[in-house]
């Protein structure tokens, strides 16, 4: 069996770690394992969390495979948007996601940056920010380009911090996972805490508020699962990458 492994080189450190100013999103690690002879439906992809390899069948969700995709190169001027995960190895609310919690994820989820595909997006998860990881996706885009709920659910609280900026987090529709939009130019008017959303919902513009670099508007954007949304700062990380097909 053919095993291609996508992702940073940064493997080396595997630990718990947490997202400074609410939720806590966790590197990981893309893994194709293709099944014999090529057959896409034999494909899985695994998100590495950190507590073990999961598991999902590729495209289970919505009836597309994925395919490997090799993510374009990181402006380097991201690398000084240290948003990062603040250590919470004991963070009780932190939940290993199952492959049907995470195929049903990705069956719901759409990129949050209006015009962004898949093929665009960076493998930023893994990497090192400071002294800990990013675990989040960067997506660079124009400053005020939409950003848009990736999911429907509802707002959990409108936020804002030194490093983060203009942030929003916000619950999926299962209650099991946090989503977080940070480096917002503005937010969408009336955006409030208990808001529903609805997919493609407008919750704020692309910039570069709290720590991202000016000369790089983009979003950043993470996901945990926790077993409590209402503490929203927790969670354990879950590399969006690869959830993200459309
Ligand atoms: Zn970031």
């Amino acid at each position: 069996m053919a095993h291609t492994r996508i992702g940073p080189a940064a493997l080396a450190v595997l630990g718990l770690a947490f997202i400074a100013f609410g939720a806590a999103v966790k590197t990981g690690v893309i893994e194709i394992h293709r099944g014999g002879g090529g057959t896409r439906a034999a494909d899985t992809v695994a998100v590495r969390t950190g507590a073990g390899d999961v598991e999902m069948p590729a495209g289970q969700a919505n009836g597309k495979s994925v395919a490997p995709t090799t993510a374009p190169p990181t402006p380097k001027e991201l690398v000084s948007d240290t948003l990062v995960a603040e250590a919470a190895a004991n963070d009780s609310n932190a939940v290993r996601p199952t492959p049907d919690e995470l195929a049903q994820l990705a069956s719901d989820l759409i990129i949050p940056v209006v015009g962004v595909e898949p093929k665009d997006l960076l493998d930023t998860f893994d990497e090192a920010r400071g002294n800990r990881r990013h675990n989040a996706l960067d997506i660079p885009a124009p400053r005020g380009t939409p950003v848009i709920s990736a999911t429907a659910g509802k707002v959990l609280r409108v936020f804002s911090s030194q490093a983060g900026g203009l942030m929003v987090y916000a619950s999926d529709p299962t209650d099991r996972f946090v989503l977080m939009y940070a480096h917002l130019d503005r937010y969408a008017n009336g955006l409030a805490d208990g808001m529903p959303l609805q997919r493609g919902d407008t919750i704020g513009f692309v910039g570069t508020t709290g720590n991202a670099p000016p000369n790089v508007p983009h979003l950043h954007f993470g996901i945990a699962r926790t077993s409590n949304v209402g503490r929203w700062w927790t969670g354990m990380p879950v590399d969006p990458r690869p959830l993200l097909r459309r």
